[in-house]
């Protein structure tokens, strides 16, 4: 059985993090973001890792932890009950030295719903609506809303949007006003529905992506809004380093968290969405765990930090 390391034990420098040589995200491919997950239209917004963020501010106030771990909810941190209460029974001694966030592709209140039906642990931060959002203690982070605002056009893209009937309307809770979010069926005729949308985005002058996972989900979002560029935006805000950052994953729209200075486990359950990326875009820095969901988390926290 491995042990619990108790709180002295996790505190920088001693932390055993694996020395790994970072060369993801600058070796020449920066913007090769997979298609057909990740669209961006050509309108000369950076949107890479290193992109300018918006200057933390103090709406906030910001408690110093060493750690930080970010973790998709579903199929990630949720779907096997007893490995979720398991790694909550390991996260409570060390819990003043991890930052815990979680990304997700859901709402607020649904995220909350979850937290409470699954008995999750209260995460310090709440990356929701696959990164259009960014909650602390219930309160929305208004300098990231502003930032997203930016050459945003909600109803623009929406009226567009309506000219694809096979774009079904997920419910009025999925949505909220930096994300658009429909259901496509993954059938033969519809195989060229987000394309066909990105070109008509860009025709139209209207700047946003387009993010398809869980063969089901299709979002529409402002360019600089994902879970990875919102985890960045916290990353610098805590100035956690990259050896102590740790996401974890199972789907397209986690990706954008893999493609950040940050080390990054992918579960043993993840989609094939998320599997071609890693086999096309893997490094040392993302380990592909053996066990599924919360157990995956644990196994690759062992990997990374000897957790
Ligand atoms: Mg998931």
């Amino acid at each position: 059985m491995i042990s619990i390391p108790v709180a002295s034990e996790l505190i920088l420098p001693e932390i055993r993090t694996r020395q790994c040589r970072f060369p993801t995200i600058n070796d020449g491919r920066e913007t090769a973001l997979p298609s057909p997950l990740y669209h961006s239209s050509a309108t000369g917004i950076d949107i890479s890792p290193h992109s300018q963020f918006p200057i933390p501010n103090s709406q906030f106030p910001i408690n110093k932890m060493n750690f930080l771990l970010v973790t998709d909810l579903d199929n990630t941190l949720v779907g096997d009950d007893k490995a979720t209460q398991v790694l909550n029974q390991r996260l409570q001694p060390v819990r003043s030295q991890i930052c815990l966030i979680y990304a997700t592709g859901r709402s607020h209140a649904s995220t909350r719903e979850l937290i409470a039906q699954k008995q999750l642990l209260t995460p310090d931060y709440l990356i929701a609506g696959v990164g259009s959002e960014i909650y602390q203690d219930g309160s929305i982070d208004l300098d990231w809303a502003q930032y997203l605002s930016q050459d945003w056009d909600k109803m623009a893209i929406a009226s567009l949007a309506q000219q694809f009937p096979q774009l079904k309307p997920q419910s009025l809770k999925e949505q909220n006003p930096w994300k658009i979010s429909y259901c496509l069926e993954p059938t033969l005729e519809n195989s060229s529905t987000i394309q066909a949308l990105q070109q008509q985005l860009t025709a139209s002058g209207l700047a946003a992506q387009i993010i398809f996972s869980s063969n089901r989900d299709l979002d529409i979002l402002p360019q600089t809004s994902n879970k990875g560029n919102a985890l960045t935006y916290l990353q610098k805000r805590l100035q956690i380093p990259s050896e102590a950052t740790l996401v974890c994953g199972d789907s397209g729209n986690d990706i954008s968290m893999f493609q950040q200075d940050v080390r990054g486990v992918i579960v043993a359950n993840a989609l094939s969405e998320l599997l071609e990326w890693h086999r096309e875009y893997g490094t040392e820095n993302h380990y592909l765990a053996g066990s599924a969901c919360a157990s995956g988390i644990m196994e690759g926290m062992a990997y990374f930090w000897d957790f």
